[in-house]
């Protein structure tokens, strides 16, 4: 399957974005209140400056204490994130995510965010494939 068929199936929602000039706890409420576990860093919606997630902050939270969500998303973010493109599949971006240990990936298209897939949606893209096969297999075995 095709991330630009994933972002379809999750009606090509626009991508929830921050400025690197919002404070964190900014961040850290807009994460909670979207119930998103992060979000992409840019100044205009469209250039991917960085991503800032859940795990930047708890992490901060425990070296540096509270004092990290009066500091900038720019401070605390991942500068140029790996992003894929639409025509990518499921199964690299996978491999991707699992090699780089993150869990969010910023879709870009001729320099700009198009879209943003999560592992929870490239695992769910990829189940239903498999169920499909199942079927068509099953199918094929029964002679039907
Ligand atoms: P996550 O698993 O996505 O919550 O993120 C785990 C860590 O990887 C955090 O430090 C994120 O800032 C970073 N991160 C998240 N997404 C990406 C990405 N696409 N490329 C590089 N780093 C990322």
């Amino acid at each position: 399957m095709l991330v630009q068929q994933i972002l379809k199936s999750k009606g090509d929602s626009a991508v929830i974005t921050i400025s690197p000039q919002t404070k964190v706890s900014e961040a850290a409420q807009t994460l909670a209140e979207r119930r998103i576990g992060g979000l992409v860093v840019s100044r205009d919606g469209e250039t991917v400056e960085g991503i800032i997630s859940e795990r930047d902050i708890v992490r901060s939270l425990a070296v540096r204490g509270v004092v990290c969500m009066t500091e900038t998303v720019s401070e605390m973010m991942t500068r140029n994130p790996v992003c894929c493109s639409r025509q990518d599949t499921s199964d690299a971006v996978l491999a991707r995510m699992t090699d780089g240990r993150f869990r969010h990936m910023p879709v870009v298209e001729a320099g700009k965010l198009v879209g943003i897939v999560t592992i929870g949606d490239v695992v769910k893209a990829r189940l239903e494939e498999l169920a499909m096969e199942k079927t068509a297999l099953e199918g094929m075995i029964m002679g039907y």
